[in-house]
């Protein structure tokens, strides 16, 4: 199978270098080739990103854009050598179209083999796959890897848990692939029908998002399995472009097919190596429709170091949340996972905070308000003091805390604002 190679090595290295330019630039080129990047790059000459810094200044991809191009303006390549489109939706209106040459999908089931791989997954394997199929990229991705592994597969896709778990005990399925949620429902349904010394599973493969350690044990002991986080997302490829090894710290990234950044989402600036920051994606191999610079609105940070593991490939942070969602203050960041995190541990604070953040005398000042059934002055006061030390312990930074009584915040049927930052 081919491993592309860059002058004879693997990119394996964030630090951009010569070979990763001249890649980007040919990715660039060819990404003009298409209606999406001729306008976007309109002006933009690829043999003028000479430097890192050149390379900087280039505008970002944001998933609105794709799109505007809706649906195949971002096709890079004569429409006959497309083989197959997917589809995102996201939440509002117009889809997204990702067209795939014969080489995409070649090179996507090649990486996800891969993570297979990483994971410890061999031929002998019986893998169940229980992510949807169609045009979504979740199903398939998993199966073109586990194919090209050369593992057997069982294509369930999702949904009638009772069958699921019939078949998982007569095809003696050993490696689980799943979304968290989904193999929590598994490993409870499991449990309930004790039926727990007829599954074979060793290994599970978790679609990757934003899950809490607690859920991680409880899917890890009830199903007595190894879990691995994939990452991936439809606009680049699909699932299957990164895994965390047995090393478990963070998830090997694909750089010999992408080169990524890690930005400070507010200002599109790169952050310090290590820092937290949103993911920020090029491709180096597509053909259908390759993309630069294209946010995922991923939070993650860049590990340090190699991995125990001694594989070549740089590593990201296990994500922890979306960068819609954060905001950055005295030097930390808040995200609404991180505030519910701390209050949801607190009895008496209900459900229902609101956080303000505002820029007084040249510092900026971030209140908590949160509902409590209390009503007395003093154990409001108590609570308020609990809510302050433990915002400095957990996130690092001092806050006003204001306990408000039942009710008195605003209540919306949409999804709830909880951070309100009137800096800007
Ligand atoms: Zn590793």
């Amino acid at each position: 199978m081919r491993v592309w190679k860059i002058k004879g090595r693997l990119v394996s290295e964030m630090k951009m270098t010569e070979a990763i330019l001249g890649a980007i630039r040919e990715n660039m080129r060819h990404a003009k080739s298409g209606a999406f990047y001729e306008k976007c790059f309109a002006g933009i000459e690829p043999a003028d990103v000479r430097t890192d810094r050149d390379f900087q200044k280039l505008p970002f991809t944001e998933k609105e854009d794709l799109r505007d191009a809706y649906p195949m303006g971002l096709c890079a390549v004569p429409e006959e050598r497309i083989i197959r489109i997917h589809s995102s939706s996201g939440t509002t209106g117009t889809p997204v179209i990702i067209p795939y040459t014969r080489k995409d999908v070649d090179d996507w089931a090649f990486m996800f083999s891969r993570c297979y791989e990483t994971a410890g997954v061999t031929q002998k394997d019986i893998v169940h796959i229980t992510p949807g199929y169609g045009l979504w990229t979740a199903g398939i991705g998993f199966q073109l890897g586990a194919e090209l592994l050369g593992a057997m597969t069982v294509p369930m896709g999702p949904g009638n848990t009772d069958k699921q778990i019939t078949m998982m005990m007569d095809m003696k399925s050993t490696v689980l692939c799943a979304t968290s949620s989904y193999a929590l429902l598994l490993a409870e349904k499991i449990s309930s029908r004790g039926v727990r010394d007829k599954i074979h599973l060793s290994r599970a493969l978790i679609g990757s998002e934003r899950w809490g350690e607690k859920m991680r044990r409880r899917i890890a002991s009830e199903l007595g399995v190894r879990l691995y986080d994939i990452y991936g997302l439809t606009e680049i490829y699909g699932p299957g472009i990164g895994i965390s090894c047995d090393g478990e710290c963070g998830m090997h990234m694909w750089t010999d097919f992408l080169y990524y950044e890690i930005i400070d989402p507010r200002n599109g600036k790169r952050v310090k190596e290590g820092d937290v920051g949103e993911l920020v994606i090029t491709t180096l191999q597509k053909e259908g429709a390759p993309l630069v610079r294209y946010r995922t609105h991923d939070l993650t940070r860049e590990l340090p170091g190699d991995c125990v593991c001694g594989r070549p490939y740089p590593r990201i942070d296990t994500l922890i949340g979306r960068s819609d969602d954060m905001v950055k203050v005295k030097g930390a960041i808040i995200y609404p996972s991180s505030a519910d995190g701390v209050l949801s541990k607190i009895d008496g604070v209900s459900s229902e905070y609101q956080i303000m953040i505002d820029h007084l005398n040249g510092k900026d000042i971030v209140t908590v308000f949160f509902e409590t059934e209390e009503t007395g002055d003093d154990s409001m006061a108590v609570l308020e003091k609990t809510v302050k030390d433990s915002f400095k312990e957990t996130i690092g930074i001092m806050i006003v805390a204001k306990a408000v009584a039942l009710g008195d915040l605003p209540r919306s049927e949409k999804k709830s604002t909880r951070i309100f930052d009137n800096r800007y």
